[in-house]
């Protein structure tokens, strides 16, 4: 097997063992594979390899990959800051958003004559800088109210990142807490977008339903161009 599928398999065989150590089962979790300044090709070997999700966190790259795999039935999954103006035309291609974050993103988004409805997920900042992306949890219920009456829109969870200076497990205790509260208010928000490449065993310990995989399995990214 090529060094891409040797690495997309021992991740799948620690997210299933991580998944057994939790006492869930390793159905329940999907892996996403974080594919940014990584070239179309790689992402044609690992939908070869039977990957279906896929992420990019910046909308220009990400809707070019798009349009040149549009052949392949994979999900895209656009994980990055999102610009307010760009993002009507991340509806085109995205199968779900996880990074909304703010009043101007959720209008933004938005679309009554939408022919689906786009499933977005919350993202939380676990940080004290405000500059991170995401909503402090406390901030959480005003933005929810308003993606739940957003139209063409399907809140599906919480997202979130690990901050560099904590314990992750620590981290994502907190992102469980606010799931909870979030289901509270919209039950069916069940999905907990956590963990990447460093953290997804702690990620899915405290319950991640989507992880954000990236250089575990894709090896080191080239630079940004
Ligand atoms: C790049 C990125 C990831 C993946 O990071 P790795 O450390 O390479 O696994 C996950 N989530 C977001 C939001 C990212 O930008």
């Amino acid at each position: 097997m090529s060094a891409l599928g040797d690495r997309l398999a021992e991740t799948d065989a620690r997210i299933a063992a991580a998944a057994r150590e939790a006492g869930r089962d390793p159905v329940e979790i999907t892996r996403i594979v974080i594919t940014k300044f990584h070239p179309a090709a790689l992402v044609r070997e690992l939908a070869d390899l039977g990957v279906r999700d896929v992420g990019e966190n910046r909308h220009q790259e990400a809707q070019a990959k798009a349009a040149e795999l549009s052949e392949l039935a994979l999900r895209w999954h656009f994980v990055g800051q999102l610009q307010s103006k760009k993002a009507r035309q991340v509806r085109r291609y995205a199968s779900a958003v996880h990074s909304l974050d703010r009043d101007s993103v959720v209008d933004a988004l938005a679309n009554p004559a939408a022919d689906e409805t786009l499933d977005v997920l919350l993202q939380l900042n676990l940080t004290d800088d405000p500059g991170r992306g995401g909503v402090a949890p406390d901030a959480m219920e005003a933005l929810v109210e308003r993606i739940l009456t957003a139209p063409g829109l399907r809140l599906r969870g919480v997202m979130a990142v690990a901050p560099l200076a904590e314990d992750p497990r620590r981290a994502f205790a907190r992102v469980r807490a606010a799931s909870e509260r979030l289901r509270r208010l919209e039950p069916a928000a069940t999905a907990i977008s956590a963990g990447m490449s460093q953290d997804y065993r702690e990620a899915i310990l405290e319950g991640a339903t989507h992880l954000r995989i990236g250089t575990a399995i894709t090896g080191k990214r080239p630079e940004p161009r």
